[in-house]
C-alpha cells in the first residue's frame, strides 16, 4: 500500500471498516478537543467530513463553496496567513469530490501551506483518487491520507487506510481525544511482525495483494492513471456532443475517475437513473446532497475498459431519447472517434 500511495517515508495502517471510519481514525489520532481546522465545502464528501469533525468537538473554518470547484488553494494560504497565532492544526481536503467529479489540486494546497509558513498538519482524503488518480503523498507533504477499499482498489467495501506521516505520528502523541479501535500507537508493534492488534478483514486483505499486483504490478500506476485519465476524456466528449453541462467548472479539477453531468432543469436525474436502470439494467451514481435531484453520475474507475464505457454511455445516450431529455446525438460517436484515435 506504500507504493500506491506513493510514500516510501510514511506508515500506512489499515482498519477492518468503511472509508468513514479512516476518516475518524484521521481525527482522533491527531487532535484535541477544541483544536481548530480548516475544512472546504467542496461538495457531498467534504460536507460529511466536516460533520464527523464537528461531532468530535473540533472548531471547523468551513469555507464555503458552489459544489463545482475544488479546495482553492489561494484561500488557504490566506486563511492560514490570517491565523498568526497558528491555532488551526489541520488543513483538510477532499482529494477527489465523488459527488461532483472535481479533483482538488492537492500539490498547490501544500504550496499554498508553504507559503504561508504555517505548520498545519495536511489531511487528504484518497477515497475516490487512490489508485485511479494520481496521489503523491511523499512528494506533496500529505500528513494523513484517507483511504477505502471499494473504489479505485476495485475491492468490496470494508478496508480503511491511514497513510501517516512522521510530523503526523508524533503529533499522535500529544493529540488528547480519545480512541482505542483507531489508535495508530495500538497498531505500530503487531504491525512490525504483520499482525493487528484485533481480528483484521482477512479475506479483503488476500483481495487487497491482488489489487496490488493488478495495479503496481501488472499494468503499472502510470498507466492506470492514464487510462482513467482517457476515459474520463471521452466521457466528457460524449457529454459536450449531448450539449450538457458538466457539473465540474474548472478544466484543471477534471476527474479522472467519475464524471457529474446536469440534467436541463425541470427534468430529475432520479427518475432518468430508473429508466435506465429498468430498460438497461445499467447503474448510475445518484445525485448527492445539493445535487440531489439536478446531476447524475458516470463512474469510469477501476476494473474498467474502452467496451464497458462505450456500453454505458451507449446506455445513457439512448435513455436521454427515451426520457425526452433535449440533446444532440453522437455523444456515442464522438466517444468512438476519441478512443479508436487515443490508443492508451
Ligand atoms: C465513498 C467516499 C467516502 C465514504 O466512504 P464509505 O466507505 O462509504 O464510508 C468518503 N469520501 C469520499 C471522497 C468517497 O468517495
Amino acid at each position: 500500500m506504500k507504493r500506491v500511495f506513493q510514500t516510501s517515508q510514511g506508515q500506512v495502517f489499515i482498519f477492518p471498516s468503511s472509508g468513514t471510519g479512516a476518516w475518524e481514525a484521521a481525527i482522533v489520532n491527531t487532535l484535541s478537543p477544541g483544536d481548530r481546522v480548516l475544512m472546504f465545502e467542496t461538495g457531498h464528501f467534504g460536507t460529511l467530513w466536516q460533520k464527523l469533525a464537528l461531532n468530535f468537538g473540533i472548531i471547523v473554518d468551513f469555507v464555503p463553496g458552489d459544489w463545482r470547484h475544488g479546495v482553492p488553494p489561494e484561500a488557504v494560504e490566506a486563511r492560514l496567513r490570517d491565523d498568526a497565532r497558528k491555532e488551526i492544526k489541520a488543513v483538510m481536503c477532499v482529494h477527489n469530490e465523488t459527488s461532483t467529479g472535481v479533483t482538488s489540486r492537492i500539490a498547490e494546497v501544500r504550496q499554498s501551506m508553504d507559503r504561508a509558513g504555517h505548520p498545519a498538519l495536511l489531511m487528504v482524503d484518497t477515497i475516490s483518487s487512490l489508485g485511479s488518480i494520481d496521489y503523491r503523498h511523499d512528494e506533496w507533504g500529505v500528513d494523513v491520507a484517507i483511504g477505502g477499499s471499494q473504489k479505485g482498489l476495485m475491492l468490496p467495501p470494508g478496508l480503511g487506510f491511514n497513510a501517516v506521516s512522521q510530523k503526523a505520528l508524533e503529533a499522535s502523541r500529544t493529540a488528547r481525544l480519545p480512541r482505542s479501535f483507531w489508535s495508530w500507537t495500538e497498531m505500530v508493534e503487531p504491525n512490525k511482525q504483520g499482525f493487528f492488534p484485533y481480528t483484521p478483514a482477512t479475506n479483503l486483505l488476500f483481495g487487497l495483494r491482488e489489487a496490488i499486483s493488478m495495479l503496481v504490478e501488472e499494468e503499472g500506476l502510470d498507466a492506470v492513471f492514464k487510462r482513467h485519465q482517457r476515459h474520463a476524456e471521452a466521457t466528457r466528449a460524449a457529454v459536450n456532443a449531448w450539449g450538457l453541462e458538466l457539473v465540474c467548472a474548472d478544466p484543471h479539477e477534471y476527474s479522472g475517475s467519475l464524471t457529474a453531468i446536469f440534467l436541463p432543469s425541470g427534468f430529475d436525474e432520479a427518475a432518468f437513473r430508473n429508466v435506465v436502470l429498468e430498460k438497461f439494467n445499467l447503474s448510475l451514481g445518484s445525485g448527492l446532497g445539493k445535487l440531489k435531484g439536478r446531476a447524475f453520475r458516470i463512474g469510469h474507475l477501476g476494473d474498467f475498459n474502452d467496451l464497458m464505457l462505450c456500453g454505458t454511455l451507449c446506455g445513457v445516450e439512448m435513455s436521454l431519447a427515451e426520457f425526452r431529455v433535449p440533446f444532440k446525438k453522437g455523444g456515442v460517436d464522438a466517444v468512438m472517434e476519441y478512443l479508436g484515435g487515443a490508443r492508451s
